[in-house]
């Protein structure tokens, strides 16, 4: 047994592609739904991505036994003390933040006397928005509980089984271990990107027309995911401020230790070092979590 009356708050990518997975995975059970954004909430409305899209956060919740928050990781906070005086008493409370200690914090906060179980499906591209989202982003994707401390065993079961039925599969973790290994695995090669590709338009000795002709050489790999939403990305550094600190540190000292291998020209910790990131890339096509084809399955070449 799932949960009956789900209401989503914030209809862009995530809360559009909980709400069509829900609608194909899980027909018996109703879905409602809120955005900020006017646009949004028509948008969402014509593509059905929840059944009732409301008026008011007010309305979304008011029946609701399950309600996900959906919204930016700096909106949580204020998305939940909005809705507060609204949702019923019973009503599991979760969100699909991409950062964990400071978003089971806020909703702590505001809603202290609802069961709280934070959760975040690792799945995304880099759109935003009411079209972006699709009912099978969460297919054969990992999603996280970070339930807290004596946290209420049956809801975590109905959480887990509610992702599991969306196609997800489902961890368990403390959230600051959830923020230290998300910071290593998502937020910093975010980070990377982010630089790269502002490294490169501000390059003068080379002109953006050519980064932008040669960028098959690796260059359009990083800009995919540089094109990610700058509100999403401004909040999750600002919520994961320390743990991305902390493995910024450790990434600088690898990037120095490289830097000193190529000035002294030692071939082999560099071959040592490509060797070993290939067999990781390896892992992650045998354990599903991404395309084997060459060129990530692209067609153009
Ligand atoms: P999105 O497409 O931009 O959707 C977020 C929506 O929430 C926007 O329509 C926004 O409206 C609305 N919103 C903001 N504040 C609100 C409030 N107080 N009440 C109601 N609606 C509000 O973003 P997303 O990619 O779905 O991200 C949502 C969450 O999922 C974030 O916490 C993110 O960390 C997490 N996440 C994202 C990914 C990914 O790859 N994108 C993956 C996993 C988890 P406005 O545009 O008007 O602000």
């Amino acid at each position: 047994m799932t949960f009956e009356r789900v209401a989503i708050i914030g209809l862009g990518l995530l809360g559009g592609s909980v709400g069509l997975a829900v609608r194909e995975h899980l027909p018996g059970v109703t879905t409602t739904g809120y955005d900020a954004d006017p646009a949004t909430r028509e948008r969402a409305a014509e593509r059905g991505l929840v059944g009732t899209v409301c008026e008011t956060g007010a309305e979304a919740v008011a029946d609701a036994d399950l309600v996900i928050f959906c919204v930016p990781v700096g909106a949580i906070g204020a998305a939940a003390r909005e809705v507060a005086d609204a949702i019923p008493a019973g009503a599991v409370i979760s969100d699909v933040g991409s950062s964990k200690a400071a978003v089971s914090q806020a909703l702590s906060e505001a809603l202290p006397s609802n069961v709280v179980i934070p959760a975040h499906p690792v799945a995304g591209t880099e759109r935003s928005g009411p079209d972006a989202g699709f009912s099978s982003l969460f297919h054969h994707r990992w999603c996280i509980l970070t339930p807290p401390d004596g946290a209420d065993a049956e809801a975590v079961a109905k959480l887990s089984a509610f992702w599991e039925a969306l196609g997800a599969k489902v961890e368990t973790m403390d959230a600051a271990h959830h923020d230290l290994v998300l910071a290593v695995t998502s937020h910093i090669p975010h980070l990377i990107a982010y630089t790269i590709v502002g490294t490169a338009s501000d390059l003068e000795d080379v002109t953006r027309s050519e980064v932008i002709k040669y960028s098959a050489g690796g260059f359009r790999d990083f800009t995919r995911i540089a094109a990610s939403d700058p509100t999403m990305w401004r909040d999750v550094f600002l919520t994961n401020r320390e743990a991305v600190l902390e493995m910024l540190g450790r990434f600088t000292e690898d990037l120095t230790a490289l830097q000193r291998a190529i000035r002294r020209e030692d071939g082999q910790a560099l071959f040592d070092l490509f060797t070993r990131t290939r067999a990781i890339r390896r892992s992650i096509i045998e354990q599903g979590q991404d395309d084997a084809r060459p060129d990530f399955g692209r067609s153009d070449h």
